[in-house]
């Protein structure tokens, strides 16, 4: 296993432990990894360690595992048009982030790392806390001084160390790096937008979309954005899938945002400058310059699928619609639920199409969040 710097291309072994690239830029994997056939399964595993084969090391290596994987896909109607739900609220800590998180904290424990750091108050802590606690790993996760302490029970229960870090979201980020730096080695800054592995993970979503639809893929895929590791993920599955020649086409792929922070939009639109990042009930993705940005917006256009927007309104009325249908879902999730509406109504998907959503994160989370949206 190698990694390769998204810009300049310098290589780096999988033992260096360093999550971007001396010029700046991020890193990926460098291909090619061993394809996955049908016959490739193991199908006597229930989580998504079956596709073993197409993943950065086998279920025999790794140190943690909570069963993460093949959540079910649910068939539901919304205003009357029949979708395809992957339900990646029901992963083992509450989102689909457990699929990256299980691979960057195996990795890393294989590779002799004692503590974890990450910054974000949110899921990906969440599970970066869950899969430390079993693989007896320490964590430490960096959040801004504002965080509400409800959101940091889960991420404090696992076992995680929590700082609270004034001033901006790139005060956080300096902040975790920093602790990792002068650890000496000891403790690896391992942020879940930058760690190549953690893409190694969520692409097992396109390998389970494809299993789950009886070895076929659907005309569209719809995922709410922040830093793109789903869309991406998706990405790099179904493009697996497409060189082992199991599929023969890769589904459009679509990204929502909030109109409140629209980073991909703006660039989606050629209107760069006019992005803005302002607070919004999708707190999940309120990410102001996502890393992998270009890339995600390249996907887009390369699959003919479109970025949207969606404004607060439309994401309590995603929420109300997904609890109809029985989805208890978090907010962030439902700007994916109005995307699809949205896209709906203005005939870029069609009713007659077959159409993924994926549901990231669990309402149990955000129910205080969802309570006040439901009395306003
Ligand atoms: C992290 C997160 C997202 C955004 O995912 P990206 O991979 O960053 O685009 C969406 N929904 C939920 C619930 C999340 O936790
Ligand atoms: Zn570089």
């Amino acid at each position: 296993m190698k990694f390769v710097c998204s810009v300049c291309g310098k290589t780096y072994g999988a033992d260096e432990l360093v999550i971007s690239c001396s010029c700046g830029g991020y890193l990926k994997l460098a291909f090619p990894f061993q394809t996955l056939k049908k016959k490739d399964i193991v199908t006597s595993d229930h989580s998504l360690w079956r596709y073993e084969k197409a993943l950065p090391f086998p279920k025999s290596e790794i140190f943690a595992s909570l069963g993460e994987g093949m959540t079910p896909l649910v068939q539901a109607k919304l205003n009357g048009v029949s979708l395809l739900f992957k339900t990646d609220y029901v992963m083992p800590t509450g989102s689909f982030k457990d699929r990256g998180a299980v691979m960057v904290i195996n990795y890393l424990k294989k590779h002799g790392a004692a503590r974890i750091v990450n910054d974000s108050s949110g899921n990906a802590a969440a599970s970066y806390a869950g899969y430390c606690a079993v693989a007896e790993l320490a964590c430490d996760i960096f959040v801004p001084a504002d965080t509400s302490d409800g959101k940091l029970t889960q991420i404090e229960m696992y076992g995680a160390r929590v700082t609270k870090v004034p001033g901006t979201r790139d005060d956080v980020t300096i902040a975790a790096k920093k602790a990792a730096e002068e650890s000496k080695g000891t403790a690896i800054y391992a942020n879940h937008s930058w760690h190549p592995l953690f893409l190694q993970g969520t692409k097992t979503l396109a390998y389970e979309i494809w299993e789950q639809m009886g070895w076929d893929v659907p005309d569209n895929v719809i995922v709410p954005f922040g830093g793109g590791s789903s869309l991406i993920g998706l990405y790099y599955g179904f493009s697996e899938l497409l060189s082992a020649g199991e599929i023969t086409n890769i589904p459009r792929l679509y990204a929502i945002q909030s109109q409140n922070c629209n980073p991909l939009y703006a660039i989606y639109i050629g209107k760069e400058d006019s992005a803005q990042c302002l607070p919004t009930l999708a707190e999940g993705l309120a990410l102001a310059k996502p890393v992998k940005r270009y890339e995600a917006c390249d996907i887009v256009r390369k699959t003919k699928g479109a970025v949207e927007v969606v404004s607060e309104e439309e994401i309590v009325t995603g929420l109300r619609l997904a609890a109809k249908v029985g989805f208890y879902v978090e907010p962030t999730t439902a700007v994916a639920i109005a995307g699809t509406i949205r896209l709906l109504q203005n005939k870029v998907i069609q009713a007659d199409e077959k159409t993924v959503v994926l549901l990231t994160g669990s309402g149990l989370k955000a129910t205080d969040k969802i309570a006040s949206v439901m009395k306003s």
